[in-house]
């Protein structure tokens, strides 16, 4: 008897991308847009940056700043 294989969703996750702290260009996993990042407004003692889609907004990524 073969095993019935089982199906997986296909859920779009986020893309975990090195780049720096800087806007960096991306295809979008949710709207498939080639499209810049967009920031959150960087916060004192914040190391770490969250993109986001510039064309949905959806959430991307986290540049994370490398601690010395
Ligand atoms: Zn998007």
């Amino acid at each position: 008897m073969v095993q019935p294989q089982q199906k997986l969703p296909i859920v779009p996750q986020p893309t975990y991308f090195a780049v720096g702290p800087q806007p960096h260009e991306v295809t979008c996993p949710y709207c498939k847009a080639t499209a810049k990042t967009v920031m959150q407004r960087p916060i004192l003692r914040c190391f770490s940056r969250r993109h986001y889609c510039s064309e949905c907004g959806e959430y991307l990524g986290t540049y994370r700043r490398p601690q010395l």
